[in-house]
């Protein structure tokens, strides 16, 4: 069925249509602009044939959204006809396909005589309702849909998150001391403590009479009811030695009691004991056993439904576990039992399982990028002597990264496909003047180029910058901002309408409906994953297929910026420009904090200025925010840098305010700086040297960083000082730790490195923002062989069937449309 790239594109649209199947048509808004967007992104994957069927899905939701419910009706059945063309229809949404007539008042057996162009989905087993399993009841069905687990399938795919085994459990007296067991006994005690802290403990006797004391620090009140007296029990966590060296303690082990009543201590037949058993997240309310024995029951009647979507040569050549197997080892481990219980971190199974998931990943950059480059774009002339011109005009040589990123953008600027790529570098690595070498490489030859950067303030530095280093040139620079009056809005719409602005900079502003471009050639994003990818396309869309360079201070690991850029060129500026003196790093513990202010004291003595950084609780809590903000500054000017002039920035203020406290820090009117973290990507003050983090352990190091590169931009010496939490809090050690990566090393690689393993790839970048596909078993940081063989495999695959159309395939295009549902087009760039 068609092009996989041109499906891919349009799946995006499943995801309303599944809405409109579960809560109707009437809560479906801007359907029509929706639909109007996705198409226009599809033309560029459409053949001529698919093209009038494009129009006609463009067509079919004309006027939807003030339309009546049955009219919106009728218009997404004649949407998922005509969709039905393009991709395969899941189940759930083809049933939208029926006329309104029929939709209601008939017997499901009549469904089948649907209209024959009506998309037919073969009924799946594994979109049975977990309802239907035996043993779940509504009570429990609805327990399980509360955590996303609706059908078969989702168990299938709700992958344990540890092993156990149990082939053994050890007595107490066996059970080594600062190692995992599990203990088998009889809970004798369970009460609660008072000491030094609020605690539960249950006391647990083996049958040889050991004991052993279950400590829970944290637990709610009815946790008490959970430990019946004299239930079997099964207890697994770390053995520690106990308080002033008495026996042995488990902190907040996990339990399974054996059954309740207490009979039958180890039953031999049972999923749960004599085996390596699977460890699932909890269910609220769902005992581990139960959750266990549906997981099980899953397993046994519906994993020999499952497709394996992987051609076999492919498997072969990788070694790679058919998927029923992988999945039936992965919850209930035989072959790999032993593999698997000394905690290989899911072994072959899980390769298999990762293997699959980030190979359809690549599939499907592979097939965009195959997209991507037929249609032709704009082949600047970009001479080399333009070029030299440009960058003699600059008032500094250009660093040798520099220079490499600038001939590798001129190289592509001159090809007719549209540029692609990603300039990548740290803090202070000098984007800028990269960008602006582009920049004027398309306006010589006539066109606009447009940087959009994410905040009004770093559009506002981008336009400063890039002014200054053009000096002399008569290049009209135009900043578009949030903060114009109506009539400079209109002034700068003229001057962008008529081609005199040449570099354009702005917000999200660029990208709006209301904004036009005389000629628009090249395309700049800065910071770009704070973007939705509706942004970039609009902005993209706003010139004829412009070249398009993303630049990102993010230093985002090459594992990651395979996955999320897979269909990106990459250019590195892996050198900061000289005459940089590396900042001092320093983590002070909260009761220290008079020596980090002695720093700043020193400093602001010198005539130098400072920031003090306070975490932004949360984007929703901006009064909270402020208070904070208000209360620190207040706090400072009274009590420890009296008479030094205060400014403050925070997350309430408009964008006018916040330029005018930003300038006044600037022109050092006021010389240290209160700021929430609005200033991450904004600032360039030469003279501040010295930057004061509060609660540095809320941060991401990597935005600990970026902020941190906000010193050291002139030639005097520069000081980090990252201050933890509240003294004695019980994480503090752990946090210092962490912070202590920021005391070592300024290379912002190994920094984000560290990060991506700490918080994982969907925290490193905000998953919503960055449109990154979340995983349910690969994990970017610790797969980098598995990501480069599924990624061979991928664009292999592509170079010899670009279509997809060889049978041994067929399984694998149809997954690739259906286990992603739209969610992978979303992870692209662009
Ligand atoms: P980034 O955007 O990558 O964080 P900028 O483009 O803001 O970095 O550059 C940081 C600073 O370095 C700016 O003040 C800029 O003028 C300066 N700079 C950039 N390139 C060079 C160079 N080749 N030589 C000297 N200074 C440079
Ligand atoms: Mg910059």
């Amino acid at each position: 069925m068609g092009d996989p790239a041109l499906s891919l594109a349009l799946s995006p649209l499943l995801q309303p249509l599944r809405f409109a199947s579960r809560a109707g048509v009437a809560r479906l808004n801007g359907l029509e602009a929706l639909v109007a967007k996705v198409v226009e992104q599809a033309r560029a994957y459409a053949g001529e044939a698919s093209a009038p069927k494009l129009d006609r899905l463009a067509q079919s939701v004309r006027g939807f959204d003030s339309a009546g419910e049955a009219d919106r009706q009728r218009s997404i059945a004649a949407l998922v006809r005509e969709l039905g063309a393009l991709l395969p229809i899941p189940l759930d949404v083809s049933a939208l396909a029926r006329p309104v007539s029929e939709a209601s008042g008939r017997l499901p057996g009549m469904a089948a005589q649907a209209p024959a162009a009506a998309p037919k989905a073969p009924a799946d087993p594994l979109a049975t309702p977990v309802i239907h399993l035996r043993g779940v009841g509504p009570a429990l069905a609805a327990k399980l849909e509360s955590r996303g687990l609706r059908t078969a399938g989702d168990l299938l795919l709700n992958f344990p998150r540890a092993y156990e085994d149990r082939r053994t459990p050890r007595t107490v007296e066996e059970a080594p001391l600062g190692e995992r067991s599990v203990i088998a006994g009889q809970i004798v005690k369970a009460q609660e403590a008072r000491g030094r802290r609020r605690r539960l403990e249950v006391l647990v006797r083996d049958a040889a009479g050991g004991t052993l004391v279950c400590i829970w620090f944290h637990y709610r009140q009815s946790f008490l009811q959970r430990f019946p007296l004299f239930a079997p029990v099964l207890v697994s966590g770390e053995v520690k030695e106990g308080y002033r060296g008495g026996g042995k303690v488990m902190h907040h082990p996990d339990v399974e009691l054996l059954s309740a009543s207490g009979e039958a201590a180890m039953p031999k037949e049972d999923d749960s004991f004599g085996r390596v058993v699977p460890v699932y997240t909890e269910v609220e309310g769902v005992p581990a056993r139960t959750f266990r024995r549906i997981e099980k029951r899953a397993v046994d009647e519906y994993v020999r439904f499952v497709d394996d979507a992987l051609p076999e040569a492919m498997r072969k050549r990788r070694r790679l576990l058919p998927l029923a197997e992988a999945l039936r080892e992965a919850h209930f481990p035989e072959k790999f039992a032993a593999e698997l219980s000394r905690g290989v971190p899911g072994g072959e199974p899980r390769r298999r399982l990762a293997f699959e998931e980030l190979f359809l990943v690549q599939l499907g950059l592979a097939l965009r990028r195959r997209g991507v480059k037929v249609e032709p774009g704009i082949a600047f002339r970009a001479e080399a002597r333009t070029l030299e011109g440009i960058v003699s005009a600059l008032p500094w040589p250009l660093t040798s990264a520099q220079e490499r990123a600038v001939g590798e953008i001129a190289s592509d600027m001159r090809r007719p496909e549209p540029m692609n790529r990603l300039l990548q570098g740290d803090v202070g690595s000098g984007k800028t003047a990269v960008a602006l070498c582009a920049a004027r490489l398309a306006v010589a030859d006539g066109y606009q180029a447009a940087l959009m950067a994410p905040t009004e303030i770093l559009a506002e530095q981008h336009a400063r910058s890039l002014r200054s280093l053009l000096r002399g040139a008569s290049i009209h620079v135009e900043l578009v901002s949030g903060s114009l009056s109506q009539r400079e809005r209109e002034h700068a719409a003229r001057l962008l309408r008529s081609g005199t602005a040449q570099i354009v900079v702005g917000t999200h502003a660029l990208a709006e409906e209301a904004t036009f471009f005389h000629k628009l050639g090249l395309v700049i994003i800065d910071e770009q994953h704070r973007f939705g990818v509706m942004t970039r396309a609009s902005l993209m869309s706003k010139g004829h297929r412009p070249d398009v360079l993303v630049m990102t201070a993010t230093p985002i690991p090459r594992t990651l910026a395979l996955t999320l850029y897979g269909d990106l060129d990459v250019s590195v500026l892996d050198e900061l420009p000289p005459g940089r003196t590396p900042i001092a790093t320093r983590v002070f513990k909260d009761a220290a904090r008079e020596k980090a202010y002695d720093v700043v004291r020193r400093e602001l003595h010198a005539g130098r200025q400072a920031y003090v950084v306070l975490p932004l609780v949360e984007e929703s809590e901006k009064l909270a925010d402020l208070k904070a903000a208000t209360r620190e500054r207040d706090r400072l000017a009274m009590d420890v840098f009296a008479g030094v002039p205060i400014g403050l920035v925070h997350g309430r203020q408009g964008a006018a305010e916040r330029n005018e406290e930003m300038e006044r820090f600037r022109r050092g009117e006021t010389r240290l700086l209160v700021a929430t973290t609005v200033i991450e990507v904004g600032v360039d003050v030469p003279n501040a040297t010295v930057m004061l983090i509060e609660h540095a352990e809320r941060f991401g190091l990597s935005q600990l960083h970026q902020l941190r590169g906000r010193v050291g931009r002139g030639a005097a010496r520069s000081y980090c000082l990252l201050i933890t939490g509240a003294s004695g809090a019980e994480w503090a050690p752990a946090a210092r730790k962490r912070l202590r990566v920021m005391e070592e090393t300024t290379d912002g690689f190994r920094i984000a490195e560290e990060d991506l393993e700490l918080r994982g790839p969907g925290e490193f970048l905000g998953t919503r923002q960055s449109g990154l596909p979340d995983f349910a078993v690969a994990e970017l940081a610790r797969d980098q062989n598995i990501l480069k063989e599924a990624r061979e495999e991928a664009f292999a695959l592509v170079q010899e069937d670009p279509e997809l159309s060889k049978p041994e395939n067929a399984a694998v295009k149809d997954q690739l449309l259906h286990r992603f549902r739209g969610r992978l087009s979303l992870a692209r760039v662009g």
